[in-house]
Protein backbone atom coordinates (compact mmCIF):
# COMPACT_ATOMS: atom_id res chain seq x y z
CA UNK A 1 0.00 0.00 0.00
CA UNK A 2 1.21 3.37 -0.42
CA UNK A 3 3.08 5.69 2.11
CA UNK A 4 0.56 8.28 3.28
CA UNK A 5 1.96 11.42 3.36
CA UNK A 6 1.49 15.41 4.61
CA UNK A 7 4.06 16.89 3.09
CA UNK A 8 4.53 21.29 3.74
CA UNK A 9 6.16 23.50 1.35
CA UNK A 10 7.12 26.27 3.21
CA UNK A 11 8.47 27.89 0.28
CA UNK A 12 10.25 31.30 0.35
CA UNK A 13 8.50 32.36 3.74
CA UNK A 14 9.96 32.65 7.64
CA UNK A 15 12.87 33.48 9.12
CA UNK A 16 15.07 31.16 10.85
CA UNK A 17 13.65 31.51 14.55
CA UNK A 18 10.35 31.31 12.81
CA UNK A 19 10.91 27.86 10.96
CA UNK A 20 13.12 26.68 14.19
CA UNK A 21 9.83 27.53 16.43
CA UNK A 22 7.44 26.38 13.91
CA UNK A 23 9.18 22.42 14.06
CA UNK A 24 9.51 22.92 17.85
CA UNK A 25 5.54 23.32 17.76
CA UNK A 26 5.08 20.56 15.46
CA UNK A 27 7.46 17.77 17.40
CA UNK A 28 5.57 18.92 20.74
CA UNK A 29 2.42 18.48 19.45
CA UNK A 30 2.45 14.76 20.84
CA UNK A 31 0.91 13.95 17.24
CA UNK A 32 1.80 10.32 16.58
CA UNK A 33 2.36 8.65 13.19
CA UNK A 34 1.79 5.25 12.06
CA UNK A 35 4.23 3.24 10.55
CA UNK A 36 2.66 3.73 7.47
CA UNK A 37 2.34 7.44 7.56
CA UNK A 38 5.15 10.33 7.19
CA UNK A 39 5.02 14.22 7.25
CA UNK A 40 7.92 15.82 5.25
CA UNK A 41 8.63 19.10 5.87
CA UNK A 42 10.04 21.16 2.58
CA UNK A 43 11.92 24.11 3.84
CA UNK A 44 14.35 26.68 2.31
CA UNK A 45 17.95 25.96 1.71
CA UNK A 46 19.18 28.07 4.30
CA UNK A 47 17.26 26.00 7.10
CA UNK A 48 18.02 22.16 5.96
CA UNK A 49 20.53 21.63 8.37
CA UNK A 50 18.76 23.07 11.04
CA UNK A 51 15.98 21.73 10.19
CA UNK A 52 17.90 17.88 9.69
CA UNK A 53 19.20 18.38 13.57
CA UNK A 54 15.63 19.42 15.10
CA UNK A 55 14.16 15.88 13.49
CA UNK A 56 16.89 13.54 13.60
CA UNK A 57 15.89 10.91 16.72
CA UNK A 58 12.02 11.54 16.18
CA UNK A 59 11.92 7.84 15.50
CA UNK A 60 12.12 8.45 11.53
CA UNK A 61 8.25 9.48 10.59
CA UNK A 62 9.31 12.85 10.06
CA UNK A 63 11.97 14.13 7.22
CA UNK A 64 13.15 17.09 5.73
CA UNK A 65 13.03 18.15 2.44
CA UNK A 66 14.79 20.54 -0.54
CA UNK A 67 12.14 22.62 -2.81
CA UNK A 68 14.35 22.58 -5.51
CA UNK A 69 17.36 21.00 -7.02
CA UNK A 70 19.71 21.99 -10.18
CA UNK A 71 19.52 20.04 -13.37
CA UNK A 72 23.52 19.97 -13.44
CA UNK A 73 25.67 17.98 -11.42
CA UNK A 74 28.13 20.07 -10.65
CA UNK A 75 30.07 22.99 -11.37
CA UNK A 76 30.18 26.97 -12.76
CA UNK A 77 26.64 27.53 -12.00
CA UNK A 78 26.45 30.49 -9.45
CA UNK A 79 23.87 30.17 -7.04
CA UNK A 80 22.52 26.36 -8.02
CA UNK A 81 22.12 23.81 -4.90
CA UNK A 82 23.07 20.32 -6.38
CA UNK A 83 21.83 16.82 -5.62
CA UNK A 84 25.27 15.81 -4.43
CA UNK A 85 25.22 18.68 -1.83
CA UNK A 86 21.76 17.86 -0.89
CA UNK A 87 22.74 14.20 -0.08
CA UNK A 88 25.95 15.00 1.78
CA UNK A 89 23.45 16.77 4.16
CA UNK A 90 21.36 14.06 4.90
CA UNK A 91 18.34 15.53 2.83
CA UNK A 92 15.99 12.34 2.04
CA UNK A 93 13.66 14.40 -0.30
CA UNK A 94 13.15 17.00 -2.77
CA UNK A 95 10.20 18.71 -4.39
CA UNK A 96 10.72 19.06 -8.52
CA UNK A 97 8.34 20.42 -11.05
CA UNK A 98 6.25 22.50 -8.51
CA UNK A 99 4.21 25.22 -10.82
CA UNK A 100 5.99 28.05 -9.13
CA UNK A 101 9.30 26.52 -10.74
CA UNK A 102 7.34 25.57 -14.21
CA UNK A 103 5.71 28.93 -14.44
CA UNK A 104 7.88 31.04 -13.17
CA UNK A 105 11.51 29.82 -13.61
CA UNK A 106 11.19 27.79 -16.74
CA UNK A 107 11.44 24.32 -15.58
CA UNK A 108 10.18 22.06 -18.51
CA UNK A 109 9.26 18.89 -18.23
CA UNK A 110 13.12 18.08 -20.13
CA UNK A 111 14.89 19.92 -17.10
CA UNK A 112 12.64 18.03 -14.19
CA UNK A 113 12.98 15.11 -15.32
CA UNK A 114 17.18 16.11 -15.26
CA UNK A 115 16.36 16.79 -11.64
CA UNK A 116 14.62 13.42 -11.04
CA UNK A 117 17.37 11.69 -12.35
CA UNK A 118 20.31 13.47 -10.52
CA UNK A 119 17.83 13.06 -7.34
CA UNK A 120 17.57 9.19 -7.60
CA UNK A 121 21.49 9.20 -8.49
CA UNK A 122 21.53 10.34 -4.92
CA UNK A 123 18.69 7.86 -2.96
CA UNK A 124 16.76 11.52 -2.52
CA UNK A 125 13.40 11.16 -3.07
CA UNK A 126 11.46 13.29 -5.89
CA UNK A 127 8.65 14.79 -4.71
CA UNK A 128 6.96 15.38 -8.74
CA UNK A 129 4.65 18.11 -8.94
CA UNK A 130 1.97 17.77 -11.91
CA UNK A 131 -0.92 19.79 -12.21
CA UNK A 132 -3.24 22.04 -14.89
CA UNK A 133 -3.76 25.44 -15.30
CA UNK A 134 -7.75 26.42 -15.26
CA UNK A 135 -7.96 26.95 -18.75
CA UNK A 136 -6.75 23.56 -19.45
CA UNK A 137 -9.27 22.74 -17.09
CA UNK A 138 -12.04 24.85 -18.95
CA UNK A 139 -11.18 23.18 -21.83
CA UNK A 140 -11.68 19.36 -20.68
CA UNK A 141 -8.32 18.26 -21.67
CA UNK A 142 -7.17 18.03 -17.82
CA UNK A 143 -6.66 14.22 -18.12
CA UNK A 144 -4.65 14.11 -21.16
CA UNK A 145 -2.15 17.36 -20.07
CA UNK A 146 -1.21 16.09 -16.43
CA UNK A 147 -0.82 12.58 -17.87
CA UNK A 148 1.41 13.82 -19.98
CA UNK A 149 3.72 15.80 -17.54
CA UNK A 150 3.94 12.21 -15.79
CA UNK A 151 4.75 10.56 -18.95
CA UNK A 152 7.65 13.25 -19.80
CA UNK A 153 8.47 13.74 -16.67
CA UNK A 154 8.69 9.90 -14.62
CA UNK A 155 8.06 7.75 -17.67
CA UNK A 156 12.31 6.68 -18.68
CA UNK A 157 12.56 5.77 -14.85
CA UNK A 158 12.32 1.71 -14.52
CA UNK A 159 9.65 0.37 -12.18
CA UNK A 160 12.06 0.38 -8.78
CA UNK A 161 12.95 3.64 -10.02
CA UNK A 162 9.65 4.89 -9.93
CA UNK A 163 8.46 3.34 -6.56
CA UNK A 164 11.08 6.13 -5.36
CA UNK A 165 8.83 8.93 -6.77
CA UNK A 166 5.84 10.49 -5.03
CA UNK A 167 3.65 12.31 -7.12
CA UNK A 168 1.81 15.37 -6.57
CA UNK A 169 -1.05 16.49 -8.46
CA UNK A 170 -1.63 20.24 -7.84
CA UNK A 171 -4.28 21.60 -9.87
CA UNK A 172 -2.68 25.23 -10.06
CA UNK A 173 -6.08 26.72 -10.18
CA UNK A 174 -6.23 25.57 -6.72
CA UNK A 175 -2.58 26.71 -5.42
CA UNK A 176 -2.46 29.64 -3.14
CA UNK A 177 -5.96 30.77 -4.21
CA UNK A 178 -8.04 28.97 -1.64
CA UNK A 179 -10.11 27.40 -4.12
CA UNK A 180 -9.54 23.42 -3.87
CA UNK A 181 -10.37 21.39 -6.43
CA UNK A 182 -13.40 18.91 -4.45
CA UNK A 183 -12.29 15.64 -3.17
CA UNK A 184 -14.19 14.08 -6.21
CA UNK A 185 -12.01 16.33 -8.59
CA UNK A 186 -9.35 15.49 -6.95
CA UNK A 187 -9.95 11.23 -7.03
CA UNK A 188 -10.67 11.57 -10.24
CA UNK A 189 -7.11 12.53 -11.33
CA UNK A 190 -5.27 10.54 -9.03
CA UNK A 191 -7.55 7.65 -10.35
CA UNK A 192 -6.25 8.71 -13.44
CA UNK A 193 -2.40 8.96 -12.89
CA UNK A 194 -3.05 5.74 -11.05
CA UNK A 195 -4.26 4.05 -14.17
CA UNK A 196 -1.64 5.40 -16.38
CA UNK A 197 1.22 3.99 -14.17
CA UNK A 198 -0.86 0.64 -13.89
CA UNK A 199 -0.86 0.69 -17.74
CA UNK A 200 3.16 0.75 -18.44
CA UNK A 201 4.30 -0.63 -15.05
CA UNK A 202 1.38 -3.06 -13.76
CA UNK A 203 -1.28 -2.82 -10.98
CA UNK A 204 1.65 -3.59 -7.64
CA UNK A 205 3.79 -0.89 -8.71
CA UNK A 206 0.83 1.30 -9.16
CA UNK A 207 -0.47 0.87 -6.10
CA UNK A 208 2.24 1.19 -4.23
CA UNK A 209 3.19 4.64 -5.10
CA UNK A 210 1.82 7.74 -2.92
CA UNK A 211 0.04 10.50 -5.06
CA UNK A 212 -0.47 13.55 -2.75
CA UNK A 213 -3.44 16.23 -3.33
CA UNK A 214 -1.89 20.30 -3.58
CA UNK A 215 -3.76 22.73 -3.66
CA UNK A 216 -5.51 24.66 -0.76
CA UNK A 217 -5.57 21.56 1.62
CA UNK A 218 -6.93 23.37 4.93
CA UNK A 219 -7.59 22.09 8.60
CA UNK A 220 -11.12 21.81 7.91
CA UNK A 221 -11.36 19.95 4.09
CA UNK A 222 -7.85 17.86 4.55
CA UNK A 223 -10.10 14.78 6.36
CA UNK A 224 -12.17 14.71 3.07
CA UNK A 225 -9.32 14.69 0.41
CA UNK A 226 -7.27 12.25 2.38
CA UNK A 227 -10.19 9.78 2.50
CA UNK A 228 -10.52 9.64 -1.03
CA UNK A 229 -9.72 6.06 -2.17
CA UNK A 230 -6.34 7.31 -4.41
CA UNK A 231 -4.98 10.13 -2.68
CA UNK A 232 -2.75 9.27 -0.38
CA UNK A 233 -2.23 12.77 1.52
CA UNK A 234 -1.61 16.05 0.79
CA UNK A 235 1.14 19.03 -0.63
CA UNK A 236 0.46 21.97 1.71
CA UNK A 237 1.51 25.39 0.87
CA UNK A 238 -0.27 28.17 3.06
CA UNK A 239 -2.20 25.92 5.86
CA UNK A 240 1.42 24.26 6.49
CA UNK A 241 2.78 27.73 8.35
CA UNK A 242 0.52 27.67 11.13
CA UNK A 243 1.34 24.52 13.22
CA UNK A 244 -2.09 24.16 14.28
CA UNK A 245 -3.51 23.66 11.28
CA UNK A 246 -0.40 21.47 10.13
CA UNK A 247 -1.18 19.17 12.99
CA UNK A 248 -4.88 19.28 12.32
CA UNK A 249 -3.65 17.90 8.78
CA UNK A 250 -1.51 15.22 9.78
CA UNK A 251 -4.30 14.15 11.85
CA UNK A 252 -6.35 13.75 8.67
CA UNK A 253 -4.10 11.27 7.13
CA UNK A 254 -5.88 7.96 6.48
CA UNK A 255 -4.12 5.10 9.04
C1 LIG B 1 1.78 24.34 -2.90
O1 LIG B 1 2.44 25.34 -3.02
O2 LIG B 1 2.29 23.25 -3.21
C2 LIG B 1 0.42 24.48 -2.41
C3 LIG B 1 -0.37 23.45 -2.54
O3 LIG B 1 0.07 25.67 -1.83
P1 LIG B 1 -1.33 26.02 -1.09
O4 LIG B 1 -1.59 24.88 -0.12
O5 LIG B 1 -1.07 27.30 -0.38
O6 LIG B 1 -2.38 26.10 -2.12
Amino acid sequence: MAKQIAAANWKMNLTAQEGEQLINEILNSGVSLQPEQKVILAVPFPYLSMAIAKVSGQGGNIEIAAQNVSNKKQGAYTGEVSAIMLDSIGIKNCIVGHSERREMYGDTDAVIAEKVNLLLDHTITPIFCCGEKLEIRESGNENSFVTDQLVNGLFHLSADALQKVVIAYEPVWAIGTGKTASSLQAQEMHAVLRNAIAGKYGNDVAANITILYGGSVKADNAEELFSQADVDGGLVGGASLVAGDFIKIIKALKA
